[in-house]
């Protein structure tokens, strides 16, 4: 992807661990790579179709000098948060903060933190059934566009489904959900299951009643093994209730570990097909 660089804006900042960098201040020095699709502007020669480097930069310098942040970690990914929210062309960023006058006490010349960070297009299942089942769900999807750090960009139509596993319980309405986050994938579980707590979801019976369930299904192409989080979902392949609904938003979308598309993993399921 293109890039637009901004090299080592200088900023006065009180950042720091000890009393006397909060007090008395000192230099920092920001550097930072924007990451965007420049084609347009570069057929248009306007400004309107490419990133305003000079309002980035001070945006970079404003939000410098009015936080105080202990760490530069912390500084870079306020600064790298701030650029992707305030700059909708800007796909990803990387940002470095030096403190060059850091306080070491060695004859250095410079200390620095250089952190990326992006715009990740990811998918949710979503199910209910129990109590309003669709007032819930759009509860979770708005509860989803609250978090700073994600968009929501598709839901698709909650279809009715019957119960697998444990068929003593309610239908369930499902539906799936496209966002764009700049949360990691455990940062989105997190996220996800704040929101069934939120919801007051309560873990009785394995498979059983639940007034919701948020389920990461895929998160771009990663991969992701721990034991608290499987991506792709382990059970997307297998459920109609998942591919149904997805399809509908994502048919293209691509399992990345099979390499097949929603779109035929809902086809072989329907045919009956060991996928
Ligand atoms: P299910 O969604 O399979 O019906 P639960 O919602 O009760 O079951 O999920 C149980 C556990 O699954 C959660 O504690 C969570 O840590 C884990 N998990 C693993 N991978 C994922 C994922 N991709 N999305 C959501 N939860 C996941
Ligand atoms: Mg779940």
């Amino acid at each position: 992807m293109d890039k637009i660089c901004i090299k080592g804006l200088e900023v006065f900042g009180k950042h720091g661990v000890l009393p006397e960098e909060n007090a008395l201040g000192q230099k920092f020095v920001i550097s930072a790579t924007l990451f965007c699709d420049t084609r347009r502007a570069g057929k248009s020669d306007r400004l309107e179709d490419s990133v305003n480097y000079a309002q980035v930069s001070e945006l970079l310098k404003a939000e410098t000098e009015s936080h105080v942040f202990r760490l530069l970690e912390a500084l870079a990914w306020h600064l790298a948060k701030e650029v992707l929210l305030h700059f909708e062309m800007v796909q990803g960023v990387t940002v470095q903060v030096e403190k060059p006058w850091a306080p070491v006490h060695l004859p250095l010349d410079t200390v620095s933190v250089q952190i990326h960070r992006e715009w990740h297009q990811a998918y949710l299942g979503v199910g209910s059934n129990l109590g309003d089942r669709e007032g819930q769900i759009h509860a979770a999807v708005e509860y989803l566009r609250q978090d700073e750090l994600t968009r929501v960009v598709q839901v698709s139509k909650l279809i009715e489904t019957e119960p697998v596993g444990y068929t003593e319980q309610d239908d369930f309405l499902n539906g799936a959900i496209e966002i764009s986050t700049l949360r990691s994938p455990e940062e989105l579980l997190e996220l996800t299951q704040g929101i069934e707590g939120k919801l007051k979801r309560e873990r009785k019976i394995h498979w059983g009643p639940r007034t919701i369930d948020l389920d990461i299904l895929l998160y771009g192409r990663e991969v992701v093994q721990r034991e608290n989080l499987c991506i792709p979902h382990i059970e997307m392949e297998r459920r109609m209730f998942v591919l149904e609904p997805l399809c509908q938003i994502a048919p293209y979308a691509v399992h990345p570990l099979s390499g097949r598309r929603v779109q035929e993993l809902r086809q072989a399921l329907l045919d009956g097909k060991n996928v």
